[in-house]
């Protein structure tokens, strides 16, 4: 094929990842994002097999196929909340294939010059990090192994004496490259990395870690497309490379973190406060029947969804709660925190799911100046993203994270099971504040039981 031709339908496979991310940026438009870059991935695929015919065409049939069955079953049988570990997967994935594809190509080039071997050292060095780290991410999201974070003496020095054997091997490759057995050995020193680095994690930092991997899997891919001197690969790593690491800076400024903070901080070994101290006495339980008979004298509700829905799988419950209140005249919002949930758009993503109007799904400074003027807010299995500590304790791990000010509305009911902390193991004194009722129940069942009563009331 004509290098012209396929530089062009590279060009265009660019413009649609880029047109495709730009869709993402909203709800809305996500959908149309999705498919244009997965258009563009398709132009880019089938004019690289076109223009290279590197095996056998039936070899990469068998390979689609195979592909495209796991890809269905793993779309439709994973749990909304098990996707964090399905990214992880694919990261992985990605920077495992871009480290062998680079190895394969070290191996197959007669003369290498300077720009390959480098470009192969930093694939294998980046692809094989995200390859092994990316596995302990999901081992620990899946609960196969501790989701504590592994500290012991001297880690730093035993992380940054890794990371400089890799470096000094992979010079050394680059002005050697005929030793080419020291490419596997450069890749098994990275993968000891990859473990170190993401075993000293905590298992609730891990969707940010993941997002961090997931720009590493784009720079190890951009990198073997300069390896394999492909332009589409190139763009397409750098496009990964460069939204992972907006994301992964989004979802530490949503949560007031440094990123060194999340990767050598120990974040979820804080020590939990008395909570006796705080919570004796003062938290008052409430009935679904009770909080029904507030939401009928009420002209404004908030609702608040938490990580609690998630796991209860209760948006159903509450697209149906949504319907009714809206039914008899209550205006009905949602209060989304970035950070809710343990994804970022999570929320978002289930509301969507029950077909929650967009219009209704309102960020935190939308909603917050509007508290005051609220009669309910029904907060749903949240915890950290509606603790008042954030603006009152400097001293508290959330510190200075924006939160939903939920407890300047008249009254504010919390679902939850227990007074249990959540991601961030502190106490919450809106439970013990006056103007809360607390409803201990499972957030799918309290929600319905609200429902029933809304209905027999
Ligand atoms: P939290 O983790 O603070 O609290 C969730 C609460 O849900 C718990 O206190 C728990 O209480 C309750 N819960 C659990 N299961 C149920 C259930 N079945 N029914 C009812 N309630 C339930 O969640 P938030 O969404 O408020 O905050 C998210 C936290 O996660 C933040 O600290 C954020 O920084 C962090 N995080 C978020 C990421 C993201 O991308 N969204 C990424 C990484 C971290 P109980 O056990 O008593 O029921």
């Amino acid at each position: 094929m004509e290098k012209i031709v396929v530089n062009l339908a590279y060009l265009l496979a660019a413009s649609l990842f880029i047109l495709g991310l730009k869709g993402l940026s909203h709800p809305r438009t996500a959908v149309r994002g999705n498919l244009l870059g997965a258009l563009g991935m398709l132009i880019a695929v089938v004019v690289t097999l076109l223009d290279k015919r590197i095996v056998d065409f039936s070899v990469i049939l068998a390979g689609l196929v195979v592909g495209a069955l796991i890809g269905v079953v793993l779309a439709l049988k994973v749990e909304m909340t098990a996707m964090p570990q399905l990214v992880a997967i694919f990261n992985g994935l990605g920077g495992g294939a871009s480290a062998l594809v680079a190895g394969a190509a070290l191996y197959e080039t007669k003369n290498p010059d300077y720009l390959f071997t480098t470009a192969s050292v930093a694939s294998g060095i980046i692809g094989s990090v995200t390859f092994f780290g990316s596995g302990v991410a999901f081992a620990k999201l899946q609960g196969l192994i501790k989701e504590r974070p592994i500290r012991y003496t001297g880690e730093q020095v035993v992380k940054a004496l890794f990371a400089l054997i890799a470096l000094a091997l992979g010079t050394y490759l680059v002005l050697n490259p005929q030793n080419l057995e020291l490419y596997w050995i450069i890749a098994g020193v990275a993968s000891i990395l990859g473990i170190l680095l993401t075993i000293a994690i905590g298992g609730a930092d891990m969707p940010v870690v993941i997002a961090l991997l997931n720009s590493y899997s784009g720079l190890a891919a951009a990198a073997t497309g300069f390896v394999l001197q492909n332009n589409a690969l190139i763009i397409s790593g750098s496009l990964v490379g460069a939204s992972g690491i907006i994301l992964t800076n989004l979802m530490c400024k949503a949560m007031n973190r440094s990123l060194l903070n999340v990767l050598f901080g120990g974040f979820g070994e804080v020590a939990t406060a008395d909570q006796d101290d705080i919570y004796a006495g003062k938290v008052k339980a409430t009935s679904p029947e009770e909080v029904a008979l507030l939401l009928e004298g009420a002209r404004r509700v908030v609702i608040v969804p938490g990580y609690g829905m998630a796991v209860a799988q209760a948006q159903h419950a509450v697209r149906d709660l949504y319907n009714l209140l809206e039914s008899k005249g209550v205006e009905v919002e949602f209060g989304i925190h970035p950070v809710a949930g343990r994804m970022p758009g999570h929320m978002n993503v289930l509301l969507a799911e029950v077909d929650i109007p967009y219009e209704k799904m309102k960020e935190l400074e939308e909603i917050n100046p509007t508290f005051e003027q609220t009669d309910v807010v029904i907060v749903i299995g949240a915890n950290d993203v509606v603790n008042p500590l954030a603006q009152t304790d400097p001293k508290s791990p959330i510190a200075g994270m924006p939160v939903l000010e939920v407890w300047k509305a008249k009254t504010v009911i919390v679902i939850k099971r227990s007074l249990s902390p959540g991601f961030a193991g502190i106490p919450n004194p809106l439970f013990a504040m006056d103007n809360t009722l607390m409803l201990f129940a499972d957030a799918k069942k309290a929600v319905q039981e609200i429902v029933s009563a809304l209905k027999e009331g």
